[in-house]
């Protein structure tokens, strides 16, 4: 790993060249005047004076070179369509797009709010935003009318976009009812709605306010929008974190500095080139999906899957059948995703030609050593498990296979990326601590190119959140527990706020879960910390068998308990046991397969879950209280 080595530690002591370098990637219409003004940390400002335009990466400057390729491939096995557009095609859509939103006055700097499930029209419209110069804030789908009113209000925008409805596992989603009543709510709704009308569910449209998407889009036919060229550090977007340990964060992203980090990814970490095809599987209301759905694969020149569906329907081999259908070269998906793919038949794994696959990269949760381990036999690819989060907007820890083949170990994100100056450190000290210390994963700033610039709206939060917590030094926290191993290997512990205190032994919960993971019946499990009046705290898993009927007898169940008890025992030592093992058939779990840590617990104590609005099953909570019957 002498080289990847080599690679971090220039782009850490000889920044300023390294980033200048990597910034040739992208065209610049104004070149900068210097690479860094780290005059008033932690705020970074790259690439000052720079002027660019993602739109103008993603998608003009590719149309000479690439115009009749396919750019986007949009895959719906909910409705059973597929639409390739090449880059000429998306250059017209995105045009279009950005003219319809400039009839509705919408300019540089103005706030475009999407609700929209996994169509192409949401990819057109991102790109048309950036195209214009404004900002836009796409909203997962699943969230309810309070969330989405909540962001409505925090990035008030000047035109909202949405569609009648998406569809999930083959039941219609409404989409239109849940903005209308998020409207009704809002201090401060927009002037115009665009509505697509799929066709998927009734969808009134409010006289004044609401027009129709594909109206607008044919009066638009043949129109041609200039790029706004934008200042480096003017935001590019918006995006809410998860909400899995408490209120959203509205992350602010640039334009130079997100264009640069994306370009020098695709090479870097995706081994990959111009002409290639990527598939994330990832949504659209995520940052994995606007970095590798959207603006990584089409600024690298690269075709993108845009793919509505879950990974079982039709059945267990749909994303190696679209693999194989299109030569795809780069997967990203969840561990989340693998975790359903493992309750089903393995050799689903090797129906397809899976040859054009260079390998399978894994983000968004902590990818236990099993199903790394069972997905990676499966496949015969490299698993690359890649740690970030929405504030760092790409990946932290990572293998970099474009800089050096190094191999993976299981249950490792392997090493600090590039331009990431991370440390584990003292939560206590704040110092660096040495090999096999487990500390907090912290990051020196200024944080690298393409990572958040502030919270929208709250530069004060953004430093009081992220660059307090440390003791006796500015760092950024990511909340996240980790360690490094002798050979240099990075380890994800779980997060600072799971860590749980058992009769004064502290015990990470990553930890315990890791170790019930590791028995071959189980296909996945939560562990939380339980509030108990003798020993302060006590471990409650949940888990999840891969054959339920294993533990449909309780005198079953105990037997399995039984046997999980003495792996964790035998792992990590009695103290670690749980108090109990309870069956569930699913896990309650964010949208973007987070588990609901925080909600198990107030369950498990009586209490009150709180906000649910995230939860992908509301069904999967109620499973835990009868568990605990
Ligand atoms: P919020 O910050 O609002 O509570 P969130 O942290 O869940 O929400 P994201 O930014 O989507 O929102 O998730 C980032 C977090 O996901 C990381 O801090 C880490 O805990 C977890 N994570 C991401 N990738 C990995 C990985 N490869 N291994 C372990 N954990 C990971
Ligand atoms: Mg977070």
């Amino acid at each position: 790993m002498q080289k990847t080595r080599e690679f971090h530690r220039r782009s850490i002591t000889d920044r300023d060249a390294f980033w200048r370098e990597q910034a040739e990637r992208v065209l610049w219409d104004t070149p900068f005047a210097e690479v860094l003004d780290f005059s008033r940390p932690p705020f970074a400002r790259w690439f000052v004076g720079g002027q660019t335009n993602l739109c103008f990466n993603a998608v003009d400057r590719w149309v000479e070179s690439q115009g009749e390729q396919p750019a986007l491939i949009w895959v719906s096995t909910e409705v059973d369509q597929e639409i390739t557009y090449t880059r000429r095609q998306l250059f017209d859509e995105v045009n279009a797009v950005a003219a319809m939103l400039r009839e509705q006055g919408v300019g540089r700097g103005d706030r475009v709010l999407l609700y929209m499930p996994m169509v192409p029209q949401a990819v057109f419209t991102m790109l048309a935003c950036a195209r214009l110069g404004a900002v836009h804030s796409v909203v997962f789908g699943g969230f309810a009318s309070v969330n989405l009113a909540q962001r409505i209000d925090d990035a008030t925008p000047k035109v909202i976009v949405s569609a009648d409805a998406g569809s999930r596992a083959g039941k219609v989603v409404p989409y239109k009812p849940l903005l209308d009543k998020a409207l009704s709510l809002c201090a401060h709704p927009p002037k115009s709605v665009i509505v697509l009308n799929r066709g998927l569910a009734p969808c009134g449209l409010e006289p004044r306010r609401d027009l129709d998407y594909q109206a607008l889009r044919e009066r638009h036919e043949g129109a041609r929008v200039p790029v706004q060229w934008l200042e480096s550090s003017e935001p590019s977007y918006i995006l809410y974190t998860s909400g899995t340990t408490g209120k959203p964060k509205g992350v602010q992203r640039d334009v130079g500095g997100y264009a640069v980090a994306l370009a020098a990814s695709m090479e870097y970490l995706f081994d990959g080139k111009p002409g290639d095809t990527f598939f994330c599987t990832s949504d659209i209301g995520w940052v994995v999906g606007h970095s590798y759905i959207v603006y990584g694969p089409l600024i690298g020149g690269q075709a993108t899957i845009l793919y509505e569906g879950t990974p079982v329907r039709p059945d267990g081999a749909i994303l190696w059948k679209l693999v194989e259908q299109h030569r795809v070269n780069t997967l990203f998906s969840a561990p989340t995703a693998v975790r359903v793919l493992k309750r089903q038949a393995p050799e689903l794994l090797s129906r397809h030609d899976l040859s054009t696959l260079r390998a399978v990269y894994l983000a968004g949760e902590p990818l236990d050593e099993p199903t790394a381990q069972w997905i990676s036999e499966g496949l015969g690819k490299p698993i690359i498990d890649n740690y970030w989060q929405t504030e760092s907007g790409w990946p932290i820890l990572s293998a970099q296979p474009g800089v050096e083949r190094v191999a993976t170990r299981f249950g490792s994100p392997s090493f600090p990326v590039y331009g990431f100056d991370a440390r584990i450190v003292s939560e206590q000290t704040g110092e660096d601590l040495p090999a096999g210390e487990k500390g907090v994963v912290a990051i020196v700033p200024p944080l690298p190119p393409g990572a958040m610039s502030t919270i929208w709206g709250d530069d004060d939060r953004f430093v009081q959140t992220y660059f307090t917590s440390i003791p006796g030094r500015q760092l950024y926290s990511t909340f996240d527990w980790g360690r490094v191993d002798e050979d240099g290997y990075w380890f994800i512990l779980g997060r600072t706020d799971d860590v749980i205190n058992v009769a004064g032994h502290r015990l990470g919960t990553r930890e315990i879960e890791e170790s019930i993971n590791s028995h071959s019946g189980i296909a996945e499990c939560a562990v939380v910390g339980v509030a108990d009046s003798l020993k302060g705290q006590v471990a409650m898993a949940f888990a999840v068998l891969k054959n339920p009927a294993l533990a449909e007898r309780p005198e079953d169940a105990r037997a399995v308990e039984g046997d999980i008890m003495r792996v964790v025992e035998d792992q990590l030592g009695a103290v670690a046991r749980p108090a109990r093992i309870r069956f569930v058939a699913a896990l309650p779990k964010t949208r973007s397969g987070k588990v609901l840590r925080r909600a198990i617990v107030a369950i498990c104590e009586g209490r009150d879950p709180g906000d649910l609005t995230t939860i992908e099953d509301p069904s999967s909570l109620e499973q835990i209280k009868d568990a605990l019957q």
